[in-house]
């Protein structure tokens, strides 16, 4: 994929920013990891300081608002006003379960540009709520996608994949073309490392998958974009081409049993 860089920064197609760590679901493959992680919720101030950074570097199509659930987080509205004011992107999109659609508030409705609601076979969304957010998205000309999901991708890996391995797993990978994010100050070409981090013994390898943003400029973003060296993240990742598996729901028992081997994959 290419990356021009246009006025001082890189073009993409979007960047990422996941503004909760937990979720109202906990759905087994989950890319984000959330079953397994505790409570965390974006702090506004580092949120803007974040989306400062990267624009000056950066420009997405469009800005995705992300968790986690996004819905989860008190102040949803003040974010996304941030995000608003900023413009990283061209536009905005909300990526949410959909559950709790009916909280959204005005101003965020009138924040967003787009809206992607991911459809799992349990539980399900009420008619009703569908209806509901169809009629508000259309009264305000917000875009909306249904995505069906009742299948996922098992990007975890039962154990470490060899150094071959991993760079072929990293070179056909095209989720980081596609889910480039930002977090605490670094921009990642993927979401996997800023979670990794979190539950990794070492968290600095992890965190060193992504590059410092407020020191970058956009020839060491693309540099990052196109490098052909794997990541830390990918000994422990299927990568996007991986099988696919029917959506379920992760029981108490088996969140714990994953929690435990991906802190000891992790393991330095
Ligand atoms: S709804 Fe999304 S964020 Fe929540 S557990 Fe499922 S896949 Fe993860
Ligand atoms: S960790 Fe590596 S293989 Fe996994 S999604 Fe990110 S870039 Fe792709």
């Amino acid at each position: 994929m290419d990356y021009p860089i246009v006025d001082g920064r890189v073009q993409t197609r979007a960047l990422e920013y996941h503004i909760t760590d937990h979720c109202n679901l906990r759905c087994d493959h989950c890319c984000s990891f959330s079953p397994i992680l505790k409570k965390w919720l974006a702090d506004p101030a580092a949120f803007r300081e974040d989306l400062l950074a990267v624009r000056r570097v950066v420009r997405p199509s469009f800005l995705k608002i992300v968790g986690g659930e996004p819905l989860l987080h008190p102040q949803l509205e003040e974010l996304l006003a941030i995000a608003h004011e900023l413009q990283v992107g061209a536009r905005i999109q909300l990526t949410t379960n959909g559950l709790l659609l009916r909280q959204l508030s005005s101003r965020s409705w009138d924040c967003i540009q787009m809206l992607s609601v991911s459809l799992y076979p349990e539980p399900s969304l009420p008619r009703d709520l569908i209806r509901h957010v169809a009629r508000e998205a259309a009264r305000r000309n917000v875009e909306v996608s249904w995505k069906m999901q009742d299948k996922f991708t098992c990007l975890d890996r039962s154990s470490l994949a060899t150094p071959a391995e991993a760079a072929s797993t990293f070179a056909g990978c095209w989720i980081r073309h596609r889910c480039n994010s930002i977090k605490d100050g670094r921009f990642y070409s993927c979401t996997r490392p800023q979670y990794i981090r979190k539950f990794a013994a070492d968290p600095q390898r992890f965190a060193s998958d992504g590059v410092p943003v407020l020191t970058a400029d956009a020839a060491r973003i693309r540099q990052h974009l196109t490098q052909s060296e794997p990541l830390h993240s990918c000994f422990l990742c299927n990568g996007g081409d991986a099988p696919l598996d029917t959506h379920r729901q992760l029981t108490p028992q088996a969140i714990g049993a994953k929690r435990n081997l991906l802190v000891t994959l992790t393991a330095p």
